[in-house]
């Protein structure tokens, strides 16, 4: 695959494109076009639940190809209501809007928080927003986004959002002190695009407080760590909380492109008819994908099997790379772990990519697993066996003297 480059002739150049092309895939492996194998630790970015080619989705999505794939929201679409109704018995909420993205899902949240203020008559409505947020790239999702880097060029900013630090209580108090603008409070449980950074328990509580007391609404942005991915259907879940307003969409369709905004009962009827809309949000192929997903993840008891498979990942993690120098942090939940490092290492995703693994490295120095939720416990072993050997490697090259494979080097050489 010497031919390809990071920057290709005709698409737009928006990512650092690493030197491969894949082709196809089954379970959690991918083949490139030359037929060399990985194991997929990625999952597209937290997309594919299901892995690749999954034995029950695949008829399943078939079938609803060759019978409608669109036909626009003019009409009922049976399949939304099912969908619909589903996320809103997992959620314990009520009504769904649906599009296809993650961005266009966080757009409908801020759309809700602002109309939600103009009906109470706030004209200057505000929102809390948090630092290494990431929200998606429209121009209000970029600007809820807490990463200068996404912001740099796309400057003025949607205004009426107020940033506060992670998990300080008192933080938020303090910035909304005497403003009566404030609508909603605006958070991913587990920051993703951040570095695996989760919203503490008691802090999801005291925030769900807090909104309760103020008439705000509690919007989650649960589109990279919800839909099973923790071990419940949403992270936020693990806090016994319910949000007023949860943005879905990433591994939602398994692959297909999709995006849910979820309501509770204080947001569920602010939008009336004219205030929202898609063309293709709610399209019977990207229903059909949704209701195979959450039915297979049922079925096939996936919830369970990302605590069970996430924790053995976890220990392995700890036990082989927790105590080298170098390692700042392991942060595990379920089948979402970042493994932070004290220094930049996205060499680390092309090292791996060419010892056949994929993953990603986020913030810089987090190296992020997000692997399909059929994960089992043998090929959790495969990654370890891939992944712990690249970080010992990278660390050794950083930390010369320091890190414990390069002692064990040294004293067999003292030794000799
Ligand atoms: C990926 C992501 C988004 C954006 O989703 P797109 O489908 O890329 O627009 C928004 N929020 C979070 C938490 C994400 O991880």
């Amino acid at each position: 695959m010497s031919l390809l480059k990071a920057e290709s002739p005709h698409t737009m150049n928006t990512y650092g494109r690493l030197p491969v092309a894949m082709s196809h895939g089954k379970g959690v492996r991918l083949w490139d076009v030359n037929g060399k194998c990985y194991l997929d630790a990625l999952a597209g970015i937290a997309v594919n639940t299901l892995g690749h080619g999954h034995p029950k989705l695949v008829p399943a999505l078939q079938e609803q190809v060759a019978k409608m794939m669109h036909c626009c929201n003019y009409y009922h679409i049976p399949d939304q209501e099912r969908l619909a109704a589903k996320l809103a018995e997992l959620a314990g909420m009520t009504n769904t809007f649906f599009c296809s993205s993650g961005l266009e899902a966080n757009e409908a949240a801020i759309k809700l928080a602002r109309k939600f203020g103009h009906d109470k008559g706030i004209s200057n409505p505000q929102i809390i927003v948090y630092e290494k947020a990431f929200h998606g790239r429209s121009l209000a999702t970029l600007s809820a986004t807490g990463n200068t880097k996404i912001q740099k060029g796309f400057e003025p900013l949607v205004e009426g959002f107020i940033r506060v630090p992670l998990n300080d209580i008192q933080a938020i108090e303090a910035a909304t002190k005497d403003n009566p603008n404030v609508v909603a409070v605006f958070f991913e449980t587990i920051q993703g695009e951040g570095g695996i950074n989760p919203m503490h328990k008691d802090y999801l509580q005291e925030v769900r407080a807090l909104c309760d007391k103020r008439d705000w609404l509690l919007m989650i942005d649960e589109v990279q760590c919800g839909m099973g991915r923790t071990g419940k259907w949403f992270a936020h879940q693990w806090a016994g909380i319910k949000p007023d307003v949860m943005p879905l969409a990433k591994g939602l369709g398994s692959g297909v492109p999709i995006g849910a905004v979820v309501a509770g009962p204080r947001a569920a009827h602010i939008f009336q008819p004219g205030n929202h809309g898609t063309t293709f949000g709610g399209n019977p192929l990207a229903m059909r994908a949704g209701v195979e997903t959450i039915r297979i993840i049922e079925e096939d008891a996936l919830l369970d099997n990302a605590v069970v498979v996430g924790n053995h990942l976890k220990e392995e993690l700890t036990k082989n790379v927790g105590h080298l120098k170098g390692v700042k942090e392991i942060r595990a939940f379920g089948l979402m772990i970042g493994i932070e490092l004290d220094v930049p290492c996205s060499i680390i995703m092309s090292q791996a990519l060419e010892a056949g693994l994929l993953l990603s490295v986020t913030a810089d120095s987090v190296i992020r697993l997000v692997p399909p939720l059929i994960l089992s416990t043998k090929e959790a072993d495969e990654i370890i066996s891939i992944l712990v050997p690249l970080i010992k490697a990278f660390l050794d090259e950083h930390f010369d003297s320091k890190s414990s494979s390069h002692q064990n080097l040294t004293m067999q050489k003292e030794k000799a």
